[in-house]
């Protein structure tokens, strides 16, 4: 965010409109005239920024993080902004996405004598643009660099002292767009943000581009962009806000396409559709639309606990439902019920859910589902890594229904999803439920590749 005015309380609202990507801690830092000052660390946001230093922090120019850990456990000293001191000054640096190859870089930088601080993929990037600017001060250079060295999944957000940049890979798995609020530019994963901010969405940032913002404007240089680009599907199906505009397509409309599509793939004799809110609920939308079947909240949502698929381990998740989730009982009992949500990747959610709704009466529960069965592993960002978590791994749609309790489950194909989306395919990431990664990825199966590399 580059501001004439102080950016610091406009950071801590746009961070706690995106809050929904990231739970686990967050952070801002920004750049005070001379240095870069940060306050970071463990919790939501509005519980890290609050107190003294938080307080004391000011500056027209700063970016912000709240994260969501797939790379690098969960602790304190993985905590976003990562900030360092290079030969060019300050340096501050917010990723969204997960680096492919970040092991190996790693390992080469460590035997060039490198030291980490961190056990995350983004501090990597950090070192990478220092040796850069230790070579040449020009900062486009040095991410030209990184960007060439980097495989896998990024959208970056940087201070070098007082300028700011943006970029975004090749592929475009991440989003990352731009706005403009009054007194300056703002650069942002979802395009809530500028609403919400009484600010207007621009543009996004194309795949492979570089963009610095000023309170004044915005320069644009491209790298090659990937022969064809990734968009993550999984944004639209469930990780962004309804409300936002990723590349062109707003969330609410693709999801409730999607519940339209999923009713004419999946029918199923019911008296009520249901969401499991809150992402579920526009997939429900479109399939009580699309099926004639009378739609209604069946199950209270206590807005207080996190988003469960995000809590880094498995007994805070099932807790988590728990406490976050209890049926209506009037809407579900004595009928045939059909409970519509985003997703099913481990499973266990979804059986909690049908047995409480079972257990408040319901006569007959099936489980529709926005997203075609997840089957292999994510290595761009989303936290679902292995194999054997995922219920639809080796199992027909009966038998899954027979692991959640269900009547019946139901999922849209691929197709179905692609035509919701209105995306060509080719520029869609769908490697989790079809098991064809954009990129290399030793051991899987690359996109529009014959044969398996070992
Ligand atoms: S593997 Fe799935 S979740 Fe990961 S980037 Fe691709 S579509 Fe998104």
């Amino acid at each position: 965010m580059a501001l004439e005015g102080d950016a610091v309380p406009h950071l801590k609202k746009a961070l706690r409109i995106i809050q929904h990507r990231g739970q686990e801690a967050a952070g801002i830092a920004v750049y005070n005239g001379k240095t870069i000052s940060y306050h970071r660390g463990m919790g939501l946001v509005h519980e890290v920024l609050a107190g003294r230093q938080y307080n004391s922090l000011v500056g027209n120019i700063g970016i912000g993080h709240v994260r969501y850990s797939t790379s690098g456990s969960s602790c304190a000293e993985n905590c976003q902004p990562i900030t360092v001191t290079t030969k060019e000054g300050d340096l501050a640096l917010a990723h969204n996405g997960d680096i492919v190859n970040a092991a190996s870089i790693r390992t080469k930088l460590q035997s060039e004598g490198w030291a980490f601080l961190t056990s995350t993929d983004s501090e990597i990037i950090v070192r990478i643009m220092a040796t850069e600017l230790s070579i040449s001060p020009d900062p486009i250079r040095a991410i030209k660099t990184v960007m060439k060295t980097l495989e896998g999944a990024y959208s970056i957000t940087m201070m070098l002292g007082g300028r700011i940049f943006g970029f975004r890979d090749p592929y475009g798995f991440r989003p990352l767009c731009l706005g403009k609020l009054p007194g300056g530019y703002v650069l942002a994963s979802e395009s809530s943000i500028f609403d919400v901010l009484r600010g207007e969405f621009i543009r996004d940032i194309l795949p492979g581009e570089i963009v610095e913002i000023t309170p004044t404007g915005v320069t644009s240089t491209r790298t090659p962009a990937a022969p064809h680009k990734a968009h993550c599907m999984f944004e639209w199906v469930y990780f962004a806000r309804p409300d936002a505009v990723i590349d062109g397509r707003e969330v609410y409309q693709v999801r409730t396409k999607i519940g339209n599509i999923l009713a004419k793939e999946q029918p199923v004799k019911a008296d009520v559709v249901v969401p499991v809110p809150d992402s579920g609920r526009a997939h429900a939308l479109g399939y009580a639309e699309g099926s004639g079947i009378p739609y209604a909240e069946g199950f209270m949502k206590n807005r207080y606990i996190e988003r469960t698929f995000i809590l880094p381990d498995q007994s805070q998740r099932d807790e988590g439902v728990l406490l976050k989730l209890n049926p209506i009982r009037s809407t579900v009992a004595g009928k045939r019920v059909v409970i519509v949500d985003d997703s099913i990747v481990r499973g266990t959610t979804m059986l909690k859910i049908v047995q409480m709704t079972r257990r408040a009466g319901a006569k007959e529960v099936h489980v529709r589902i926005g997203c075609p069965p997840v089957i292999a592993p994510c290595f761009y960002g989303v936290d679902m890594k292995t194999r054997e978590q995922f219920a639809a791994l080796n199992r027909t749609p009966q038998q899954i229904a027979e692991l959640i309790t269900a009547d019946s489950v139901g999922y849209i194909s691929q197709a179905g999803l692609v035509e919701a989306l209105g995306i060509p395919e080719s520029e869609l990431c769908l490697a989790c439920v079809n098991g064809e990664y954009p990129t290399r990825i030793v051991g899987e199966k690359m996109r529009f590749q014959k044969t398996l590399e070992v």
